[in-house]
């Protein structure tokens, strides 16, 4: 029996991060469809999600085609990274929140940090340069 397995999924993808987090998403799903049982709208959405994802990350698993799905598995990881990121520099602010106010230049979205309680102030975006009045 184990030779039959290991026979099968020679030469096939198997399991990796994108698979691991496609089946948490796929868990989600179905508990939550648990939890609306009486929205009969959104349990039918959510469980037949949870199916898809579940048969999903087993093609997935089972695949041949080793070079796209290691291609998907570096574009979730770069996915994940960004928002990683973006947590973190959200972290961040918060923690600053008591000292710094946080605006966004109008014309290149370049965030700036500007310290509070100086009243109204012009500020220069450091990217590009353009000038904005804000109460700090
Ligand atoms: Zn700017």
């Amino acid at each position: 029996m184990r030779e039959k397995i290991q026979r099968f999924m020679a030469g096939r993808y198997g399991a990796d991060e994108f698979g691991k987090a496609l089946n948490i998403a796929a868990l989600v799903c179905i508990v939550a469809s648990m939890l609306f049982m009486w929205v009969p709208a959104l349990n039918i959405v959510l469980s037949w999600g949870g199916l898809g994802l579940i048969i999903y990350t087993w093609f997935r698993m089972f695949s041949k085609n080793i070079q796209k799905r290691y291609d998907e598995n570096q574009r979730y990881r770069t996915f994940r990274y960004r928002m990683v990121t973006k947590w973190d520099a959200w972290k961040r602010q918060f923690a600053q929140r008591g000292e710094y106010r946080f605006f966004k230049c109008p014309d290149c979205r370049q965030k700036v940090r500007v310290p509070r309680g100086r009243g109204k102030i012009c500020i220069t975006c450091p990217r590009c340069k353009k000038e904005f009045i804000k109460k700090s």
